[in-house]
């Protein structure tokens, strides 16, 4: 697993970005905005059957964090619409990410929806890469040191903010991003599966470090093993305790995180610097997740990328 010299706090630029991105209606809004250009409020609502109040939410949220800017739809009209700004188009890896993954992982037989890169006309597929040596990302070659010493507030934010089902994110159509995100798109798995990634397998040890009831995190533990990303297994020397070790399903899970990390250390960071310096062990440089073609090693920005609904 990771390698580390301190164990970072809860707190870093994740959890920042997540409290902005907010979990699963955010991600469906955002699939909405940055690949099928919707930008008014009317055409969010019928595309993903969210509700009114859900919905000015999650826009509202997105607008007050530089995510979206909130203006008319023609130069002096009244009306006005919801547009991505470059920091909300700069969120395209981490939308990838999850659509490959759900591709990859959850995608029960049909891809309901294809990433082409409009440059070489083929899939983006695996597409989180080291910025570095471009080699795709195993959460075991990433180690890291934290910079962060303080513990961070607003975590009751994150205990109202309720998990969505499958079914409710895909009411109107299927989608890989919808099934990445009934997995990992309320903030507690989120946040869960991040802590097993620094190495945390105990429940104990996930209810100290989190803060979080013990009922609450005993359903998104039994949630997790049940999808197969976490698996339970007798700690070695204490038998009768078990463990919870992600799977390869889990682990495969890494690039969101990842691309999170990079969109929060380049928009969100302050004069300290990133708050947790990762290090890519292959190629022994820094770190930084970057969406790149596996065909044809080119960059990609949301211009160059056709997405294609196919069910
Ligand atoms: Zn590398
Ligand atoms: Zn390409």
């Amino acid at each position: 697993m990771l390698q580390h010299e301190n164990l970072p706090d809860s707190s870093c630029s994740v959890e920042r970005s997540f409290e902005i991105l907010g979990g699963a209606w955010t991600f469906m809004v955002l699939r909405e905005a940055l690949f099928e250009d919707v930008v008014q409020f009317d055409n969010f609502q019928t595309n993903l059957g969210i509700a009114r109040e859900s919905l000015k939410r999650v826009l509202n949220r997105l607008v007050r964090n530089g995510v979206m800017d909130h203006r008319p739809l023609a130069p002096g009209g009244l009306r006005k619409g919801y547009f991505l700004t470059e920091q909300g188009r700069d969120l395209l890896p981490a939308l990838v990410a999850a659509l490959n993954w759900g591709q990859m992982w959850a995608s029960e037989g049909e891809v309901p929806e294809c990433l082409t890169h409009k440059n070489c006309g083929h899939p983006l597929e695996q597409a989180i890469v080291c910025s570095h040596c471009h080699t795709n990302v195993d959460p075991r070659d990433v180690s890291f040191t934290s910079r962060i010493r303080n513990r961070s507030k607003g975590r009751e934010k994150f205990a109202k903010m309720r998990y969505v089902e499958q079914a409710l994110l895909e009411r109107q159509q299927p989608s890989s991003i919808a099934r990445t995100m009934a997995t990992i798109g309320d903030p507690w798995s989120f946040l869960i599966i991040r802590e097993c990634f620094y190495g945390i397998r105990r429940f104990d040890a996930f209810q100290q470090r989190l803060s979080i009831a013990s009922n609450i995190l005993a359903t998104r533990l039994k949630r997790m093993v049940a999808a197969g990303v976490l698996q339970t297994q007798p700690v070695v020397d204490q038998p009768h305790l078990f463990e919870y070790r992600l799977t390869e399903k889990g682990l495969a899970l890494y690039a969101v995180p990842l691309t999170i990390i990079a969109w929060g250390d380049k928009w969100l960071t302050g004069a300290n610097g990133p708050p947790l310096i990762l290090t890519h062990k292959p190629c022994g440089h820094a770190f930084s997740a970057e969406l790149r073609c596996h065909s044809c090693d080119m960059t990609v920005t949301l211009d160059d990328v056709e997405y294609q609904v196919l069910t």
